[in-house]
């Protein structure tokens, strides 16, 4: 927060102080719509990276894992196709208030593009991460958008993947590598959730990081496949 401007030259009738402050004021205004999706509320791609970069930031410092959800709404041509973009519109902002409602309080729900989403999960390792992303493939199945005319049943499928400390991806290859499980998912068959082995990742992420230094300072890191 910043303090109220005074004016420098200590003028009772200046004009500046005011001024100065309205300005901020917009900024503030601007920066939080250029960080925000028009349509459902939720961060657009461009806070998506930005706060993604320093969840990623902060695992590394706290030692703990950060998770990564994708999730892209299955047949959502079909929508469109069938009831017209403007219910297609609704579709997503209802989906867009399912992850709201699904998402615990320090979770983040992104709009990444379209008809896809992503969730960043901070100190969150791949297990629970599952457990999160099959219970929101699961509420929206359960919650078809109710209209007039009838009800409209959404899916969607997930990839899920998870971020250790020592890992040496960046954003945009922690977001690959979950997309690759999204596609994953696409290609099983859709409403469905994939990830990673979990024993694999679930077990390193509850490994004792400084124990895992320490075999790295012994051993040399070995970059993980
Ligand atoms: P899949 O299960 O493989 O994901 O199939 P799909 O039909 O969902 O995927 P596809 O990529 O073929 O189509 C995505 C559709 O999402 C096409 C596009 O018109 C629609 N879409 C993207 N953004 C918006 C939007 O903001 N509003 C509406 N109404 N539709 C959108
Ligand atoms: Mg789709
Ligand atoms: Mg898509």
């Amino acid at each position: 927060m910043n303090s109220p401007l005074s004016c420098p030259l200590k003028h009772s009738d200046c004009t500046l102080p005011l001024a100065v402050d309205q300005l901020r004021q917009r900024v503030s205004v601007l920066e939080h719509q250029s960080l925000t999706d028009a349509l459902t509320g939720l961060i657009n791609f461009r806070g998506f990276e930005r706060h993604l970069a320093q969840e990623m930031e902060r695992s590394r410092r706290l030692e703990s894992p950060t998770s990564l959800i994708m999730l892209d709404i299955d047949h959502f041509k079909q929508v469109n196709d069938q009831y017209g973009h403007d219910m297609g519109n609704l579709a997503l902002v209802h989906l867009a208030g399912l992850l709201t409602q699904a998402l615990r309080k320090l979770d983040l729900a992104c709009r990444f593009g379209g008809e896809e989403f992503a969730l960043i999960l901070p100190s969150t390792p791949l297990n629970p991460a599952i457990q999160v992303a099959e219970r929101i493939r699961e509420l929206i199945a359960e919650s078809p958008l109710k209209r007039p005319e009838g009800r409209l049943h959404l899916t969607v499928s997930l990839g899920v993947n998870v971020f250790l400390p020592l890992d040496e991806l960046t954003p945009t290859g922690l977001i690959k590598a979950t997309d690759q499980y999204l596609y994953q998912a696409k290609q099983a068959g859709r409403n469905c959730t994939h990830h990673p082995p979990i024993d694999r990742r679930a077990e390193n992420s509850a490994v004792d990081m400084r124990e895992k230094q320490e075999l790295f300072a012994v051993f040399g890191r070995r970059q993980e496949k």
